[in-house]
């Protein structure tokens, strides 16, 4: 009760404005107003889904797989994402990205993790081990943070399961992925890793974490990584999902 008072009136005294659409946020808005946070598309409401990469499905598509895993080999079981791309989401996450904004981006990434809990709840039960996708020391200079680390320290919080930065490290330096071609990126993301450190991961279900999932090169690449290490059961989880 005081605490709401409190806010009311610092939010009279100081009002905020949503970084989106710049309208004046309430005193239980924060960073975003409501309208703009429902604008964004769950993919829970979907109908239908690959049951591999979480990609929605079209008419031509059989067996539950989307057309893209039909393609892939990936050394995944599966991967989870929540949210739908598109311009609205990617303007957004962008904004936040290009501008170090980590604040925003948690909280973010922790409003819609929190939307599908019950979704996360079920999909992380047999998970016992975290690795997010490492990024490069320039790009995490400018940034300021690693969306990756961001949302795995949100699922840590969550569902208290363990972090380990220290298997996976960056190869080279990054190229920039926009200037490649889809099988370019492919073919780069298996040189862009290597291991930090060698170790037996047979007793671990590990979950990689990563902000984005376009082609999935980039969690497939470390996924062999992590398979050639005997883990036991390796699952991705991303925000977002591009179609
Ligand atoms: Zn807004
Ligand atoms: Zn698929």
């Amino acid at each position: 009760m005081i605490l709401n008072k409190l806010l009311k009136i610092t939010n009279i005294l100081f009002p905020e404005n949503c970084k989106q659409c710049d309208s004046i946020l309430d005193y239980t808005e924060f960073f975003y107003c409501k309208k703009c946070l429902s604008k964004v598309n769950l993919l829970n409401n979907e109908i239908m889904l690959c049951k591999q990469c979480s990609n929605i499905l079209d008419n031509n598509d059989h067996d539950d797989l989307c057309s893209h895993c039909g393609n892939m080999q990936f050394y995944f079981e599966k991967n989870l994402s929540i949210i739908r791309y598109d311009d609205f989401i990617q303007k957004i996450i962008l904004d936040c990205k290009n501008n170090g904004k980590d604040k925003q981006f948690k909280y973010l990434a922790s409003y819609y993790i929190n939307k599908e809990i019950e979704l996360l709840k079920d999909y992380l039960s047999d998970i016992n081990l975290i690795i997010p996708v490492p990024t490069d020391k320039k790009t995490y200079k400018e940034r300021g943070f690693n969306q990756a680390l961001t949302i795995s320290q949100i699922i840590n919080q969550l569902f208290g399961i363990e972090i380990n930065k220290s298997i996976i490290k960056i190869n080279k330096k990054n190229k920039q992925q926009k200037s490649l071609n889809k099988e370019e990126r492919i073919k780069y993301q298996n040189e862009i890793y290597k291991y930090k450190n060698i170790c037996n991961l047979s007793n671990k279900n590990i979950l990689i974490v990563d902000d984005v999932f376009t082609t999935g090169a980039t969690v497939n690449a470390i996924s062999k990584m992590l398979n050639d290490l005997n883990c036991n059961k390796l699952k991705i989880f991303t925000l977002i999902r591009v179609s």
